[in-house]
C-alpha cells in the first residue's frame, strides 16, 4: 500500500520547506521530496547563504586592508587563508541545512530523499539515488522545484574556468583576472567577493546599465562606487564567443549595437545572465500542467495550476526569483488549502543586492510610475548628511522615497547605502500598511541610526527635510 499524505511538496528550498512546515503546523500530514544531499534548496546550498557568507568574509578582508587605518587601527601584514574562508562558508551552510532537517523532525514532516515525478494528480513517484522507487498518494501536490542558471550559447560551463554561480562560490584560488558576464545582482555580488580578495574583475553587460530591473538611478550609482574600488565595466556589450585555452579563457566581445570586436582575456569566467524555472523530470506534459512561454508553471492567484490538486510556488512560477517571495508563497498556498484567505502584496516584496554599499528597493520605480501615468513626488536624502553614516565612515549613497502626489501614499523606496538591505524592511512595512510619506516622517527614529536617512527622505517629499 502506498503511503498517504495530505500534501506532498516537491522541492525542499525556501518555498517548499516552508510550505511543508506550515502544512504540518495546520495539522496536515506532509512530506517534502528533495534529491539533494541536504535540505534548503538553491538558497541554502548554492545561493543566498554561501554567497552572503563569502561577502561577509571578503568585506572583512577588504576592511582590514583599506579602511581600518582611518579608525586609528593598524594590523601588520594582511594575509588571506582562502581554504579557511571556504571552510567557514561550508560550515554556515551545513548548520543551516541541518536546521531545516531539525525543523522537519520537530514538525513531523517526512523528507523523501530522491527525485519526484508526478505520476498522476494525487500520486507522486519518488526515485532515490540508488534507483529504488516508491509511489506516494496525496491530496495535494505543491511544485516548488525552483530554478537553474541560464546557459550562454557557445560558452560551455565546466565549473572550473568557466563557472556558474555554483562554481564561483567554490574557487580554490583567487583568479588574477575574472570576467563576469551579466550585471545583475548575482554577477555583482560574486564579482565583489573576488574583487575584494584581489581579482581584477571586468563585468560585461549587454544592456546600457547594471541592475536594469531596479530604479534607474541605482545601477549607475553602484557602478560609480564599484568602479572606484577597481571593478571595470563594459556596458552595451555582448559576448559572442569564448574559448578556453592553456592561458585561460578568451572572450570575444562586440558592441551590442554591432561594431568592432575585442578580446577579453580572463583566468576565470562567471556566467551570470539570469535563471530559468526548473521542471525537468516532473512529467508535467504527461499530466497536462500548463507552462508559459518562459517555462514557468502557470498558476492562478491561489497558486493552483490548470490541473486539479496540483499547485506551484517560488522560482518555478511568475514573479521575482527571491527566497523570501518563495517563502511567502509557501505559507499562502498551504493556508489556502486549509480554507484560509491569505493575500500577498507583491508590491511590498523587497529586493536587495548585497554589495557594499548595498542596494535595496521595494515598490514601484520611477519608470513604472511614469508608464502607469501616476503623479508622484520624490524625497531624497544622502548618507553624507546622516550622522550615523559619518560615525561609521560609510557615507556613500542615498535614500529615495516616491509618494503619490495626491494622497502622499508611499509607492516606492530605493536605497543605495550602508546596510540598505536591513533598512528596506521599514519601507516594506510602510508599503504593506499603505503608509504615507508623512507617516514615516512623523515616526520617531532613534538617533543616531542609519534609518534617520529614510525619515529625512520622507520629510523631503514635502520639502521639509531638516538636516540638509
Ligand atoms: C548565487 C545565488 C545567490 C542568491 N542570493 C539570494 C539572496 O540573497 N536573496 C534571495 O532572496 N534570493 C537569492 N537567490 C535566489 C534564491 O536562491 C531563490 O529565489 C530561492 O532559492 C527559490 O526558492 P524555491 O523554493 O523556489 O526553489 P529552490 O531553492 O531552487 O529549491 C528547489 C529544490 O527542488 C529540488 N528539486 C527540483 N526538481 C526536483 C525533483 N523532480 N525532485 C526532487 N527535488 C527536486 C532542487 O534540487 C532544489 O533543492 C540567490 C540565488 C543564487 C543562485
Amino acid at each position: 500500500m502506498a503511503e498517504r499524505y495530505d500534501v506532498v511538496v516537491i522541492g525542499g528550498g525556501p518555498g517548499g520547506y516552508v510550505a511543508a512546515i506550515r502544512a504540518a503546523q495546520l495539522g496536515m500530514r506532509a512530506a517534502c521530496v528533495d534529491s539533494r544531499a541536504s535540505l534548503g534548496g538553491t538558497c541554502l546550498n548554492i545561493g543566498c547563504i554561501p554567497s552572503k557568507a563569502l561577502l561577509q568574509s571578503s568585506e572583512k578582508f577588504a576592511e582590514a586592508g583599506h579602511s581600518l587605518a582611518e579608525h586609528g587601527i593598524s594590523i601588520g601584514e594582511l594575509g588571506l587563508d582562502l581554504a579557511a574562508m571556504m571552510a567557514r562558508k561550508d560550515k554556515v551552510v551545513t548548520t543551516l541545512t541541518r536546521g531545516v532537517e531539525f525543523l522537519f523532525r520537530k514538525n513531523k514532516v517526512d523528507w523523501l530523499k530522491g527525485r519526484a515525478r508526478i505520476a498522476a494528480p494525487g500520486r507522486v513517484a519518488v526515485t532515490d539515488n540508488d534507483g529504488a522507487s516508491q509511489d506516494v498518494e496525496t491530496g495535494a501536490i505543491v511544485i516548488a522545484t525552483g530554478s537553474e542558471s541560464i546557459p550562454l550559447p557557445g560558452i560551455a560551463v565546466d565549473e572550473e574556468r568557466i563557472v556558474s554561480s555554483t562554481g564561483a562560490l567554490a574557487l580554490e584560488r583567487v583568479p588574477e583576472r575574472l570576467a563576469v558576464i551579466g550585471g545583475g545582482y548575482i554577477g555583482l555580488e560574486l564579482g565583489s567577493v573576488w574583487s575584494r580578495l584581489g581579482a581584477k574583475v571586468t563585468v560585461v553587460e549587454y544592456l546600457d546599465r547594471i541592475l536594469p530591473n531596479m530604479d534607474r538611478e541605482l545601477g549607475p550609482a553602484l557602478q560609480r562606487l564599484l568602479t572606484r574600488s577597481g571593478v571595470v565595466f563594459k556596458l552595451a556589450t555582448k559576448v559572442v564567443d569564448g574559448r578556453a585555452g592553456n592561458d585561460g579563457v578568451a572572450l570575444e566581445l562586440e558592441p551590442a549595437a554591432g561594431g568592432t570586436r575585442e578580446t577579453l582575456a580572463a583566468d576565470v569566467v562567471l556566467v551570470a545572465i539570469g535563471r530559468r524555472p526548473f521542471t525537468d523530470g516532473l512529467s508535467l506534459d504527461e499530466v497536462g500542467v500548463a507552462r508559459d512561454p518562459a517555462g514557468r508553471v502557470t498558476v492562478d492567484d491561489g497558486f493552483a495550476t490548470n490541473v486539479a490538486g496540483i499547485y506551484a510556488i517560488g522560482d518555478v512560477i511568475r514573479g521575482p526569483m527571491l527566497a523570501h517571495k518563495a517563502m511567502e508563497e509557501g505559507v499562502a498556498v498551504i493556508e489556502r488549502l486549509a480554507g484560509q484567505k491569505p493575500d500577498i502584496d507583491y508590491d511590498a516584496i523587497p529586493s536587495v543586492v548585497y554589495t557594499w554599499p548595498e542596494v535595496a528597493a521595494v515598490g514601484r520605480t520611477e519608470d513604472e510610475l511614469k508608464a502607469a501615468g501616476v503623479e508622484y513626488r520624490i524625497g531624497k536624502f544622502p548618507f553624507t548628511a546622516t550622522p550615523r553614516a559619518r560615525t561609521n565612515g560609510d557615507t556613500d549613497g542615498f535614500v529615495k522615497v516616491l509618494a503619490d502626489a495626491a494622497s502622499d501614499r508611499v509607492l516606492g523606496v530605493h536605497i543605495i547605502g550602508p546596510d540598505a538591505g536591513t533598512m528596506i524592511a521599514e519601507a516594506a512595512l510602510a508599503i504593506e500598511f499603505a503608509a504615507s510619506a508623512e507617516d514615516i516622517a512623523r515616526t520617531s527614529h532613534a538617533h543616531p541610526t542609519l534609518n534617520e536617512a529614510l525619515k529625512e527622505a520622507a520629510l523631503a517629499v514635502a520639502g521639509r527635510a531638516i538636516h540638509i
